[in-house]
């Protein structure tokens, strides 16, 4: 057990609301060695204090009861290698948040000094990684965004290997002709900037280029990747950009649309290859059309087909429009158009093509496109005008939607171990729920992309439309394989300038992840963090829980089930630890032993003293800082309840809530990011699987005769500030009235 030195800072009102020559006692029941107050501790002597006895060598770790860990991050510096750090939010959630002088305030202080110092002394000081680093960043990918990813990160200095798939750079683009405006007066097509985007690249001696390959294998991590391209060249890399684009959605699905059914009906990209040519003729009697009608949202939007916007069909559309006008001013260009989304600086260019004469812009709902003598018509629904209307033309192009060329990693795993487990011929039922996921999933096989030899599967995890992301609101240019990044149009559906800031915006992450593995760091949301995981293997029981549950793929597995531990893959998300069921899962400063320690290190008054107890984990990530900004808004809250933050609700072991009630606490709390298809948590599905594990603490309550309201979970966003006291008032009233804890006292 680590000596600690105790830090109790007094002012910001702390020293107002409570004695705090009593935190003394407090701390050294818990291992605290020294103690020493000051009225500002965030001043140069205040700082000069800590480091004093940090120097001197008499603590082994500092307990800073002062501020929340969220202010004063630069004047609280310590070299975390050296010195274990924990800080005490004695401001935030005590001063700020109870009655100054009462005995309710006093004891919440105290226990949150016990806790704090009961925590600190079970900290180890993490070593950090020095692990040999290769900084070269691979692109799959030579459209748009893999070549601005390609010149990007080599602009930044590392060197760049770029395989693309086909003969030739340039992907998607170089079936285009013209491209939407770029420069001012936006109102006009340029022409194609591939071509020169290409040449850049092929002139970047930092940059090499594969072309026609892809890869046969990945292994390893960031700052590690073993490469193996089908052609046979192996090299290593640092970090990934995946940057494979999409593909037009399926337009044979698009019967209705008339797609099929007359030659005249041809996509946005047949149309483009017309263009291409310098042609535009009707392809059923090669005569110029005297009216093209495009049909917006053809597929996108569509619960039946793709239900998310495109978001790059509208320019698409305007800029074939220009292209036809060119040439064919004569032409009529009619476009209809649930909302034309023109964003940033496409609202010029929109209304330029609208002002060209022969263009006709109309809203409204195309739901039928049939053939009548030679000419097609075209059924509108919801027109601004209010009627359906029947408008002829004699080319209809559909403005398809995009679908990311994607491979679902997670369902090709689920296809290769649903093949092994029949294989084997294991149990009846076995083989038949390895029979029933093969059906569900076996469109997926073959699809592989990046080839990675990770437990989880070859190729990144994807969202519900097939885009590896993985939180969009927090985290644009994540996805959950560290080190690897993906860029345009496979990311999320995007318009040329926008694959280009992609490109730039992925390039910088693969970047970063290698800088940062040289300095042993992890990637944020933990940026900066040097400690890594520790499996004490011996009592490794092969559950494979920790295996399947890290959202990352950090884990590979041996033959017999016992986790290979990747460490710069890890994001130190506590997620394995939380499952693992002979708890032997740890960080330097996170650990099993340690949080435990400061649910035993509170103080549990006697029922009869009417003051019950409970315990709430927080989320770092959300809760934390909504409980921060409750507290500097100046929201009171319950005083029975101890907060102990948690990296992510997925990083809270059950042992803790079973410690927790057996020490005769009257209830367990747990407030973390929410999840779902919304997703929120930082640590993509860590809410989900604390509320699945509750289903066993449940049947335990249950077993235990304890009342299921004890333990309770609740879901808040960042904004959801005001909820915190709600949510504590509404649980100290729940508890209140189901009484105490019948195990109290035992
Ligand atoms: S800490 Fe998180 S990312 Fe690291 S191995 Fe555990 S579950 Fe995976
Ligand atoms: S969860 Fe724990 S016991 Fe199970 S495989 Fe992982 S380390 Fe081993």
């Amino acid at each position: 057990m680590g000596k600690v030195g105790l830090f109790v800072c007094t002012g910001c009102d702390i020293g107002k609301a409570i004695d705090v020559d009593k935190l003394e006692a407090a701390g050294s029941e818990h291992g605290s060695v020294s103690f020493e107050k000051h009225e500002c501790l965030c001043s140069e002597e205040g700082v000069a204090l800590i480091n004093k006895a940090i120097e001197s060598g008499d603590v082994d770790g500092v307990a800073l009861a002062a501020c929340s860990n969220r202010y004063m991050v630069d004047t609280f510096k310590f070299d975390l290698s050296k010195i274990s750090v924990e800080r005490i939010s004695l401001r935030e959630q005590v001063a700020w948040t109870h009655p100054h002088g009462e005995e309710d305030t006093q004891m919440l202080g105290e226990d949150l000094v016990r806790m704090g110092v009961a925590k600190c002394s079970k900290m180890t000081l993490p070593v950090r990684l020095t692990e040999e680093v290769d900084t070269t960043v691979l692109v799959v990918g030579g459209g748009l965004a893999g070549l601005t990813a390609a010149k990007a990160a080599s602009g930044l200095g590392n060197p760049v290997v770029l395989i693309e798939k086909a003969d030739v750079l340039g992907g998607y683009l170089n079936g285009v002709k013209a491209a939407v405006p770029e420069v001012p007066p936006y109102d006009r097509i340029h022409d194609n900037p591939i071509a020169a985007a290409v040449r850049e690249v092929q002139n970047d001696s930092n940059i090499k280029i594969y072309t026609g390959t892809t890869t046969k294998r990945i292994d390893g991590q960031p700052g590690q990747f073993a490469v193996e391209l089908k052609n046979g060249e192996k090299f290593k890399v640092g970090s990934i950009v995946q940057a494979t684009g999409g593909r037009p959605y399926d337009a044979t699905k698009l019967g209705h649309l008339g797609y099929g059914q007359s030659p005249d009906v041809v996509t946005t990209q047949e149309l483009e290859a017309q263009l291409m040519q310098g042609k535009l003729a009707r392809p059923s009697n090669g005569k110029k059309p005297g009216r093209v009608l495009f049909v917006q949202c053809a597929g996108s939007r569509d619960e039946n087909h793709l239900p998310y916007c495109s978001s790059e069909c509208c320019a698409a559309t305007l800029r074939q429009v220009a292209t036809i006008h060119q040439k064919n001013p004569e032409v009529e260009c009619a476009v209809v158009y649930r909302d034309l989304r023109a964003p940033g600086q496409l609202e010029h260019f929109y209304k330029g093509v609208q002002e060209q004469p022969n263009s006709l812009f109309t809203r409204g709902i195309v739901d039928k496109v049939t053939t009548l003598g030679g000419k097609l018509t075209v059924g509108i629904k919801e027109s601004l005008l209010g009627d359906d209307l029947v408008l002829e033309a004699d080319i209809v192009v559909l403005a398809v939607g995009t679908c990311p060329n994607s491979a679902d990693g997670e369902s090709i795993r689920k296809v290769v171990d649903s093949k092994k487990r029949i294989a084997a011929n294991e149990s009846e039922s076995q083989v038949k729920a390895a029979q029933e996921i093969l059906d569900q999933f076996s469109e997926h096989e073959g699809t592989e992309i990046l080839n990675l030899t990770y437990r989880q599967g070859p190729d990144m995890p994807v969202l519900k439309y097939g885009f590896p992301d993985s939180h969009y609101i927090c985290f644009p240019y994540e996805t959950r394989r560290t080190g690897i990044y993906s860029a345009g149009a496979v990311h999320a559906p995007m318009d040329p300038a926008q694959a280009i800031e992609d490109g730039y915006g992925a390039a910088m992450k693969a970047v970063q992840v290698t800088n940062m593995a040289q300095r042993g760091e992890a990637v944020h949301p933990r940026a900066g963090d040097i400690g890594v995981a520790e499996f004490f293997l011996q009592r490794c029981t092969q559950c494979k829980r920790c295996t399947e549950e890290c959202p990352f793929g950090t884990l590979n597995e041996d033959v017999k089930g016992t986790p290979e531990y990747n460490k710069l893959r890890c994001r130190r998300c506590g997620i394995c630890l939380g499952s693992c069921p002979e708890r032997i899962i740890s960080f330097p400063d996170y650990s099993v032993d340690g949080i435990a320690s400061a649910i035993k290190a509170m103080e549990i008054p006697e029922e009869d003293e009417e003051k019950p107890r409970m315990i709430a984990f927080l989320c770092e990530n959300d809760a934390m800082p909504a409980l921060d900004e409750a507290a500097a808004r100046g929201f009171k809250w319950n005083p029975w309840i101890r907060v102990i933050p948690v990296r992510c609700l997925g990083a809270i072991n059950t042992v803790w809530i079973a410690d927790s009630l057996s020490s005769g606490l009257d209830g367990v709390l747990m407030i973390g990011c929410k999840h779902g298809d919304d997703y929120q948590c930082h640590y993509i599905r860590g809410s989900e699987l604390c509320n699945t594990r509750m289903t066993n603490v449940q049947e335990t309550l249950q077993r235990l005769s304890l009342e299921p309201e004890r333990v309770q979970i609740h879901e808040i966003g960042r904004n959801d500030f005001e909820k915190i006291p709600e949510i504590f008032e509404s649980f100290a009233s729940t508890i209140d009235d189901v009484g105490a804890n019948p195990f109290k006292g035992f």
